[in-house]
């Protein structure tokens, strides 16, 4: 039926509006959109983004679909452009919003881009008669509140006043709620959510993304020492597929779905360990040496980049995907693979000296 449906998107000849573009999941969206012969248009900040755009399909080994892609340039924090870009599209996936390697100290840095974005984007999709968005929050607004039992699912909300809550996980949850509070108030739009754990798997552009920065920085070295740190991993592809099967199927609309390849969670160390038997020759340079949570805790006290994990408090969460897999027939890879093939693209698209800097 999934399968039906995209043809039946295809065939319709209705764009499909993808926002955050240049980005890592969405470079793989619009190469799936455009594998699956739909119209797609993507928003990018400045014109000269559509060379970075191209070069990632080429990477995909997509043609750049002149005839089906089309680019209009949007700012989340400007209203100019939105209209344009909306006019006549069949369905918008929502993916833009920033995502740093370094969290910033004013928190508002990120939080108003990725609310006041998510509200722009709404509006202007309904003002077009838009039926349905699909938007992508994060686990960041699922499981950041760390719940006695271990046991997550799409019933949980993180706490946006949870301490230490990074400004990035706040970020999401209050661009979560917001879009969540926009739809309930307003006729004639739907809503559905996707909130990935960390998305993992081959690299498209130049620029990685934050998750997959931490691959790159245990290939290089960087990383010899880490946290104790228990998370969810998602593909990158996979989480597409989830976008794509939430766009289409009539009971995702006012529904949550988090991206996980299983519930078992990985940790820091254990990526090192999946990337040490792949490449043998690194063994000296990948993470060997995990920190107790005590420790975490102590380093946390000066070292803002261990909030995270220390927040975490060290617990292995159980995170269902049973949601995803049951309602929409999505089937998620295993995650080694997906470890595996992050590190083997950063290596063929000469990302990474492995070993040595990056
Ligand atoms: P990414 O590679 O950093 O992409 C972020 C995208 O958002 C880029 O296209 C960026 O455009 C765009 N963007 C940021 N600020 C913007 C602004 N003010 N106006 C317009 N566009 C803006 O990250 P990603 O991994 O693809 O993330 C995509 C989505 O997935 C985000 O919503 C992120 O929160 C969510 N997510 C990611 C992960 C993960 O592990 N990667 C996990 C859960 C959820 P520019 O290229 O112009 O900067």
């Amino acid at each position: 039926m999934f399968t039906d449906d995209l043809s039946a998107l295809s065939a319709s000849g209705k764009p499909v509006l993808v926002t955050g573009g240049t980005g890592y999941v969405g470079g793989h969206t619009v190469a799936r959109l455009l594998r699956e012969g739909i119209r797609t248009r993507v928003t990018v900040r400045e014109s000269a983004q559509q060379t970075a755009v191209r070069a990632a399909l080429g990477r995909a080994g997509v043609a750049a679909g002149d005839g089906l892609l089309e680019f209009f340039p949007a700012e989340l924090t400007e209203d100019a452009g939105w209209a344009d870009a909306m006019e006549g599209v069949g369905h918008v996936l929502h993916l833009a919003s920033p995502f740093p390697f370094v969290q910033p100290d004013s928190e508002e840095e990120l939080i108003r881009p990725a609310r006041d974005g998510a509200l722009r984007v709404l509006q202007a999709a309904r003002a077009a008669a838009v039926p349905r968005v699909v938007m992508t929050s994060s686990y960041a607004a699922v499981g950041y509140t760390v719940k006695p039992d271990g046991h997550y699912s799409e019933t949980d909300w993180t706490d946006p006043d949870t301490e230490g809550l990074p400004p990035y996980h706040k970020s999401k949850v209050l661009a979560e709620r917001a879009a969540w509070d926009f739809v309930r108030d307003q006729d004639g739009i739907e809503l559905a959510v996707i909130n990935p754990t960390g998305i993992f798997g081959p690299v498209l552009s130049d620029r990685p993304s934050a998750s997959v920065g931490l691959v790159r920085a245990m290939l290089a070295g960087q990383m010899p020492v880490v946290p104790v740190m228990h998370f969810g991993i998602v593909d990158v592809r996979d989480v597409v597929d989830l976008h794509l099967r939430a766009m289409l199927h009539p009971k995702a609309a006012g529904e949550r779905f988090i991206g996980v390849s299983g519930p078992p969670s990985v940790s820091l160390y254990g990526m090192g360990q999946v990337l040490r038997e792949r490449f043998p020759s690194l063994a000296g340079v990948l993470p060997h040496t995990e920190l107790a949570i005590e420790q975490v805790r102590e380093a946390a006290k000066t070292d803002p980049g261990l909030r995270e994990a220390a927040g975490l408090k060290g617990q292995r969460p159980v995170i269902s995907n049973e949601k995803a897999t049951s309602m929409l027939g999505w089937q998620p890879r295993e995650a080694r693979e997906t470890i595996v093939e992050t590190a083997e693209s950063l290596v063929r698209w000469g990302l990474v000296v492995p070993g040595g800097e990056s």
